[in-house]
C-alpha cells in the first residue's frame, strides 16, 4: 500500500503546495493507479510548455523490477567498461549543454549562466565518478590465521529523489557516484522540473549506458516519490528537499533501515569582520543570497557584520545589490530571473510583505512572471520568521555584531548547518571561526560551495551523509569483509 506521506508542517510554516490534489474528507482517495500529470510551466512567462505523465506506483514497481535485472548485468561488466561508458555519457551532456541550459531557462526560470554552469556539472559529476570506477578497491587487513579482504560491493538500485532549485546536478551528484559504484538509479525529478531529467535519460542511451540501468520516473512526491521509498527493492535512497518532507522520508526509510542520505535546508551566515576586503565581501555579498533567485540551500541569507564597518558595508551593499538585473533569464545580461512557481512567491511574500520596509529593495518586471525583488532587511525590523527560516527567495537579514564569540553564537544560532562564508584577513581567526561554525560547507574569502571534488553535505537539520568529493562512491556500496583461513587443518 502506498502511503500519501503530506511532510508534517512546523508551526507557523505556510502550507507547502502538493501536486496530489486533496479531496474531501469522506469521499474515498483517489485511485493512485488512474495516474496523474504533471504540467510544466515557464516560471518567467506563466507559460504552459509540456505536460508529462506521472508515474504511477505500479509503473514505478515495474521499473525498480527492470532496475534490478539492469543493475547485475552492469555489476558484471568489467569496471574499464563501466568507466567508459561513464566519461561517454559525461561527452553526450558535454555536447549537449546548450540544449540542456535552454530546457533549464525554460522550465525553471534560470539565468543562461547558472544553467550553462549546471550542464557542466552534470558532466563533470560523471567524469569524477567515471575515474573512481576502476579505483574501488577494498583492503587486505592483516589478521592471525588466514588472509583478510574487504570488497565495496554495490547497494543494488539506488533512488535519486531531486527538487526543483537545481534540477540537473543534484540529480547528478547522486546518480553519477551510483552508478560508478556498480548500481541502477531510479531518478525522480521535482514536479516543476522533469525536462532536463528526461533528456539526460535519453543521453544516457545515447552514450551505450545499458537499458534500464538509469530511468527517470517523474511524478508527484506522494505518489511516485514515497512508491520509491517504500519499495522493499530499493536499497538507498538519496533525497534532495525541505527538511519537512526528509523527516518523512526518513521515517519511512527507517521501517526498512534503508539506506538513506538527506540533503535538506540552510539558513546560512556570511560573516564580515572589520579587518576583511569589505569593498570585495560587499561586492559578492548579492551572489550569495541572489543566485538563483535565493533558491539556494547554501544561500547566505544571514549576513552579520561587525559593528565597526556595519554602515559602510550597507553602503556598498546597496548599489551592488541593485545592480543585479532581474529580467528575461534568457537574456545574458539578466542576473536574476524569477521564482520557480505563483505557491513560491506567495511563501516568499508569506515571509516578507513586498511592502514591508527594507534597507535595500530591488526592481523586477512588471507584467507575468514570479516575481520577487532583491530584498535586504536590517535584523531590528525583519520579521522573526524571515531572520530564522529558510526564506527561499532573494531575501537576507543584515545582523551587527560585537566580535568573535558573538559572531559565532550567531552564526549557530539556527536549526541548520549547511554552509557559511568567513571574511577577514587574519589567518588564524579564519580558521578558528570556519570551526567553529556548525555547518558542513565553509568559504573564507568567498562564497564557494559546491566543487565536486570536495565533500558536501549539511551538519543539523540541513541533512545526514556527505555527497561529491572523493568518499562519493563510498555511500553507495556495503563494506563486504572476507575471511580466508590458511591453517593446515
Ligand atoms: P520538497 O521537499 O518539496 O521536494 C523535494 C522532492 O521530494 C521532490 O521531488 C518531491 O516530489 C519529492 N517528495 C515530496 N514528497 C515526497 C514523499 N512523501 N516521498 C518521497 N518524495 C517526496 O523540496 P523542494 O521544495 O522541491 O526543494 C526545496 C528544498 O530543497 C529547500 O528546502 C532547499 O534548501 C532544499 N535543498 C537542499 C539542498 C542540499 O544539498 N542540502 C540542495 C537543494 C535544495
Amino acid at each position: 500500500m502506498i502511503r500519501r506521506a503530506r511532510p508534517p508542517r512546523r508551526a507557523g510554516e505556510p502550507e507547502r503546495q502538493s501536486a496530489v490534489p486533496h479531496h474531501p474528507a469522506g469521499e474515498p482517495a483517489p485511485d493512485p493507479e488512474a495516474g496523474h500529470e504533471l504540467t510544466v510551466t515557464n516560471p518567467a512567462t506563466e507559460e504552459p510548455v509540456a505536460t508529462v505523465p506521472g508515474t504511477t506506483p505500479g509503473q514505478t514497481g515495474a521499473a525498480v523490477r527492470r532496475a534490478v535485472r539492469a543493475q547485475r548485468r552492469w555489476a558484471a561488466l568489467p569496471p574499464a567498461d563501466r568507466a567508459r561508458l561513464l566519461r561517454r555519457f559525461a561527452a553526450e551532456v558535454d555536447a549537449h549543454t546548450g540544449e540542456l541550459a535552454r530546457l533549464e531557462v525554460t522550465e525553471a526560470g534560470h539565468t543562461a549562466a547558472t544553467a550553462r554552469w549546471e550542464a557542466g556539472q552534470v558532466r563533470d559529476v560523471l567524469e569524477y565518478a567515471a575515474g573512481g570506477v576502476e579505483r574501488l578497491t577494498g583492503r587486505q587487513i592483516p589478521v592471525p590465521g588466514g588472509v583478510d579482504l574487504t570488497f565495496a560491493e554495490p547497494l543494488g538500485v539506488v533512488a535519486v529523489i531531486a527538487p526543483w532549485n537545481f534540477p540537473m546536478p543534484i540529480a547528478a551528484w547522486g546518480a553519477a557516484p551510483a552508478l560508478a559504484a556498480g548500481n541502477a538509479v531510479l531518478l525522480k525529478p521535482a514536479e516543476a522540473t522533469p525536462l532536463t531529467a528526461l533528456r539526460l535519460a535519453d543521453l544516457a542511451t545515447a552514450a551505450g549506458l545499458p537499458e534500464d540501468l538509469f530511468q527517470v520516473l517523474p511524478g508527484a512526491g506522494g505518489v511516485t516519490g514515497a512508491a520509491l521509498v517504500e519499495h522493499p527493492e530499493v536499497a538507498k535512497v538519496v533525497f534532495t528537499g525541505s527538511a519537512a518532507t526528509g523527516r518523512a522520508v526518513m521515517a519511512a526509510c527507517a521501517r526498512r533501515v534503508k539506506r538513506l542520505t538527506l540533503e535538506l535546508g540552510g539558513k546560512s551566515p556570511n560573516i564580515v569582520f572589520a579587518d576583511a576586503d569589505i569593498e570585495r565581501a560587499a561586492a559578492t555579498a548579492p551572489g550569495s543570497f541572489l543566485d538563483n533567485t535565493g533558491q539556494d540551500c547554501c544561500a547566505r541569507s544571514r549576513i552579520l557584520v561587525q559593528r565597526p564597518v556595519y554602515e559602510r558595508f550597507l553602503e556598498l551593499l546597496e548599489p551592488a545589490v541593485l545592480a543585479v538585473r532581474a529580467g528575461d533569464p534568457a537574456d545574458p545580461a539578466t542576473g536574476m530571473g524569477p521564482l520557480i512557481s505563483a505557491a513560491q512567491r506567495d511563501r516568499v511574500r508569506g515571509y516578507v510583505p513586498e511592502d514591508h520596509p527594507a534597507a535595500i529593495r530591488g526592481t523586477v518586471p512588471r507584467g507575468r512572471g514570479y516575481w520577487y525583488p532583491a530584498t535586504v532587511l536590517e535584523a531590528h525590523r525583519a520579521p522573526r520568521r524571515a531572520a530564522v527560516e529558510e526564506v527561499f527567495g532573494p531575501v537576507a537579514v543584515v545582523t551587527p555584531f560585537e566580535d568573535e564569540d558573538e559572531a559565532v553564537r550567531l552564526a549557530n544560532a539556527t536549526e541548520y548547518g549547511l554552509s557559511g562564508s568567513v571574511w577577514t584577513r587574519d589567518l588564524g581567526r579564519a580558521l578558528r571561526v570556519s570551526r567553529g561554525v556548525q555547518a558542513g560547507n565553509l568559504s573564507v574569502n568567498s562564497h564557494s560551495s559546491v566543487r565536486h571534488w570536495t565533500p558536501f553535505g549539511g551538519y543539523k537539520q540541513s541533512g545526514l551523509g556527505r555527497e561529491l568529493g572523493p568518499e562519493a562512491l563510498a555511500a553507495f556500496t556495503e563494506t563486504k569483509n572476507v575471511f580466508i583461513s590458511t591453517e593446515e587443518d
